[in-house]
C-alpha cells in the first residue's frame, strides 16, 4: 500500500498555511516541492564541501567532483543510459531543447527539410525548433491531435511518410492535459523514416519510469524541479554518435582540451556541452531526489496520482458548465478544465483564498489552446504527496464556485447524460 501520509512528513512545506487555510498544493506541473534529503544534500555541499569541480588541486574540489560525476551515474542509471558520458547537465529542459535545435539543427537541417513537432508541445519544445527551420529554411509541421485531445497517430504516420522528416520533436506528457503519447510507437515508426527523435521528458519523469533505449528515442530531456529537485538543472540525454557528432553550442571553460588562438580542441563527452562552472548543488540535489523516487514503488506512486485525478474528473465531468479536456486519455494525474462563465484566472482566484494552488492560462502552450479553440484552462496537477482529501477539497471548492458565480438560468446541477 501506498501510505501518502508517511510522504508527507518528507515534504516540510506541506504543512504550511496559505490564507490561513491548509496548503492544497496541486500546481505540481509547474514545479514540486522538494523532500528533505534534497534540500538536505544541498545544504550539506555548501555546509562541507563548497568548491568548484573538474579542476582542482586541492581535496574539496576533488571530493565535490567525485559527488558531482557520481551524480551523474544516478541520472544514468535513473532513466537507462548505459554510459554516464551520455548524460549532459543542462539549466533545464528549455536550455535542452534549445542546445538541440542549435547544435542538432545544425548537424541536420538543410534548406527544405522537416521537423515535425506535435500541436500539444510546451513552448521550449516548439519555439527553438521553429527559429531552427527559420534559420534554415526548413519547414516545422504540427502533428494534430484527434477530437480527444490525444495525438492523432494515424496522421502522425502520414506525415512521417509525407514528409521523412529529419527530426521529430515529441513530448513524452502534456504539460496542458497530462496526457502520455505513446512515444514509443512514436520512436519506432520515425526510424522507419529515418528520423532523429527527441523526446521532452519534463512531465513524464516524476510520474513514469523512464527507460530511454526502452522508449527507443535519440535524445531525452527533463527539467529537476519538475520530479523534487532544485530549480536550474536538467538532463540531456543522447546517443552517443549523433553527441559526437554535433558541433558545440556555448563555448568557455570546461568544454575544451585545448585552445589557442587560432584553434580549440574541444573536450569529450560529456564535458563538450557542458561551458562553464555547473549548478553543482542542484545536481547533487537532483541525485538525492531522483535517489528518493527510487526508493519508491513508482507503480504504486503512479496509480495513487491516477487515482485522484480518476476522482476529480468523474466528479467534475458530470457538470455540464464544466469541460474536462482529454478525460479518458491515458494520463499522468493532471486535470485541465474550463468553466463556462467563470473566467479560469478568477476561478483560481477564488481558489487561492481557501489555500488550493492551481495554475491557469495557456500553459506555455498557445498552439494547443489555439487548435481546441479556447485562450486557457484552469489546470490542476497531482504529485505523490497529495491526498484523496485534497482531491476532495479541490472538487468541493469548484462546485461551490459553479454555485455562487454561475449565470441562473445555467443549470449546475449534475447532468446525467454525462456520467
Ligand atoms: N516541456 C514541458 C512539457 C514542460 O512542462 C516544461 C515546463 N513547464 C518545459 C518543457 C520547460 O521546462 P523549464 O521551464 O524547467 O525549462
Amino acid at each position: 500500500m501506498f501510505d501518502v501520509s508517511r510522504i508527507r512528513r518528507d515534504f516540510p512545506i506541506l504543512s504550511s498555511r496559505v490564507n490561513g487555510k491548509p496548503l492544497v498544493y496541486l500546481d505540481n506541473a509547474a514545479t514540486t516541492h522538494k523532500p528533505r534529503v534534497v534540500m538536505d544534500s544541498v545544504a550539506r555541499f555548501y555546509k562541507l564541501q563548497n568548491s568548484n569541480v573538474h579542476r582542482g588541486s586541492h581535496t574539496l574540489s576533488n571530493a565535490a567532483t567525485t559527488e558531482f560525476e557520481n551524480a551523474r551515474k544516478i541520472a544514468a542509471s535513473f532513466i537507462g543510459s548505459p554510459d554516464p558520458a551520455h548524460v549532459i547537465w543542462t539549466k533545464g529542459a528549455t536550455e535542452a531543447a534549445n542546445l538541440l535545435a542549435y547544435s542538432l539543427g545544425d548537424l541536420l537541417i538543410k534548406p527544405e527539410d522537416v521537423i515535425l513537432v506535435s500541436t500539444m508541445e510546451h513552448h521550449a519544445n516548439l519555439v527553438p525548433w521553429q527559429q531552427t527551420a527559420l534559420r534554415k529554411g526548413a519547414t516545422l509541421v504540427p502533428v494534430p491531435l484527434t477530437d480527444e485531445q490525444t495525438l492523432d497517430i494515424s496522421a502522425y504516420e502520414s506525415l512521417l511518410k509525407k514528409h521523412r522528416p529529419k527530426i521529430v520533436a515529441l513530448t513524452h506528457v502534456s504539460n496542458a492535459l497530462g496526457v502520455i503519447n505513446p512515444v514509443e510507437q512514436c520512436c519506432h515508426l520515425a526510424k522507419q523514416y529515418h528520423a532523429t527523435t527527441v523526446i521532452d521528458g519534463s512531465q513524464a519523469i516524476a510520474h513514469l519510469s523512464v527507460d530511454v533505449k526502452q522508449l527507443g528515442c535519440d535524445f531525452y530531456f527533463f527539467s529537476g524541479h519538475k520530479c523534487y529537485a532544485p530549480g536550474g538543472v536538467g538532463v540531456l540525454w543522447g546517443k552517443e554518435d549523433l553527441l559526437k557528432a554535433m558541433p558545440v553550442w556555448q563555448c568557455g571553460g570546461e568544454m575544451i582540451k585545448h585552445v589557442s588562438f587560432d584553434h580549440t580542441e574541444f573536450n569529450d563527452l560529456p564535458f563538450k556541452f557542458e561551458a562553464g562552472t555547473p549548478p553543482i548543488a542542484s545536481v547533487l540535489g537532483l541525485a538525492a531526489a531522483l535517489e528518493y523516487l527510487s526508493t519508491l514503488d513508482r507503480q504504486a506512486v503512479q496509480a495513487h496520482e491516477s487515482a485522484l485525478r480518476r476522482f476529480v474528473v468523474d466528479s467534475l465531468q458530470q457538470y455540464p458548465t464544466i469541460k474536462v479536456y482529454a478525460p479518458f486519455a491515458e494520463n499522468v494525474g493532471i486535470v485541465s478544465l474550463s468553466i463556462s462563465g467563470l473566467h479560469h484566472q478568477d476561478a483560481a482566484f477564488l481558489l487561492d483564498e481557501h489555500g488550493i494552488a492551481v495554475r491557469t492560462g495557456h500553459h506555455c502552450a498557445m498552439p494547443l489552446m489555439e487548435s481546441l479553440s479556447i485562450q486557457g484552462t484552469l489546470r490542476a496537477s497531482f504529485a505523490l504527496y497529495n491526498t484523496r482529501e485534497e482531491a476532495e477539497t479541490f472538487v468541493a471548492h469548484i462546485i461551490d464556485l459553479l454555485s455562487s458565480t454561475m449565470a441562473s438560468n445555467q443549470p449546475i446541477k449534475p447532468n446525467s447524460d454525462q456520467t
